[in-house]
């Protein structure tokens, strides 16, 4: 095994922390960068005993230099509370950090991975949603700054691709869940144990019967580590998400059974260009990558709302 020197933008994170994580214990080093917007060092103080475990504090969206083998672009508010609350700023984050670490990767040969997102296929008109897709997004809406911000994202990653010979590597992930989701991100699956185990009301927007296809993080990261090793002229995108699909309505009904809660649901107003529907076609992924998730709903719950009791 080749020790590798890896940069993890946004690795103060949900997701970065455990790939953090991931890439120490398959035995390389990891320079950590976050600007602690969304993430915190709580997330990484596990590793910083670590002597191949670097940590450094950093807003993507000014150049950084550094000496490395491979570059995990996460840096970015992925919750809507977190990216609606300074738009602007959301998609400088998206389009300067890719063009910043671009720049980078270009100027030290490095191999970068993007971390793109199912809301590049807005509102989906197709179902399920393959990368082929160009997707339905309203420029102009509430999501506009984080769907637009990683799809013109996209579009540098390819061009320093076709025009500087970049290696790159695009994934589109779909909703993921698990350990150190922060309790007050907003997200559907950390608000709905919240609100559980304090047997608060769930709050269930619209009539709940929009869809979503929740993957467990262990096999995003999984997937992660595949798509960076994976042939060199594979540069995606590539959908990475668990195909079950379920209604939110569902979800919330699945939490109050396996968390034993009193809570009741409610219902609140659907917020505007909510997706009505989302399931991953991830047959690209599986032959390219021979990637398909492990974990299901109901034992990816069990594991979440475990580590939520403990910081409750
Ligand atoms: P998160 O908010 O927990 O992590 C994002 C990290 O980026 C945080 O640590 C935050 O502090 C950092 N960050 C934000 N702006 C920054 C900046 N300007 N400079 C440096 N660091 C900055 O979200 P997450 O769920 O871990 O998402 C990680 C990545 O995966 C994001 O790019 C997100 O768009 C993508 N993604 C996540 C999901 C999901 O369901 N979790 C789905 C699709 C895509
Ligand atoms: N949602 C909900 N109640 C909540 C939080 C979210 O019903 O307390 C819904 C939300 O309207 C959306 C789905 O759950 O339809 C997923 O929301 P999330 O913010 O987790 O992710 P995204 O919409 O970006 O997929």
């Amino acid at each position: 095994m080749i020790r590798k020197k890896v940069l993890v933008t946004g690795g103060a994170g949900f997701v970065g922390s455990h790939l953090c994580q991931r890439l120490l214990n398959d035995g390389h080093e990891v320079v950590c960068l976050d600007n602690y917007f969304t993430g915190q060092k709580a997330n990484v103080v596990h590793l910083l005993n670590n002597p191949y475990f670097e940590l450094i504090r950093h807003d993507v969206t000014m150049p950084f230099f550094i000496e490395v083998d491979e570059i995990y672009n996460l840096a970015c508010p992925a919750s809507p509370v977190h990216y609606q609350y300074n738009a602007i700023k959301t998609m400088k984050t998206s389009v300067m950090g890719a063009i910043n670490m671009l720049g980078l990767a270009k100027r030290i040969r490095a191999k970068i991975l993007q971390a793109s997102t199912s809301e590049v296929y807005g509102d989906p008109q197709m179902h399920p949603q393959i990368e082929t897709y160009w997707g339905h997004v309203n420029p102009i809406g509430e999501r506009s700054c984080y769907d637009e911000g990683k799809r013109a994202a996209e579009t540098l990653f390819v061009n320093y691709h076709k025009q500087n010979n970049v290696k790159i590597k695009i994934i589109r992930i779909f909703n993921t869940y698990g350990p150190r989701m922060h309790p007050n991100d907003g997200r559907v699956v950390s608000n709905f144990i919240v609100q559980a185990l304090k047997n608060q009301d769930i709050t269930v927007y619209g009539e709940g019967s929009q869809t979503r296809s929740f993957q467990y993080v262990d096999d995003l990261v999984e997937g992660m580590v595949r798509m960076m090793a994976s042939r060199e002229d594979f540069t995606g995108p590539v959908n990475i998400g668990n195909p079950n699909e379920f209604t939110i309505l569902e979800l919330a009904e699945k939490i109050i059974h396996l968390t034993g809660s009193k809570s009741k649901i409610i219902k609140l107003s659907l917020p505007p260009d909510d997706p009505m529907q989302r399931q991953p076609d991830i047959s690209l992924a599986k032959n390219e990558l021979d990637w398909s998730p492990k974990i299901q709903l109901e034992e990816g719950l069990a594991k979440t709302i475990e580590f939520f009791r403990g910081i409750i």
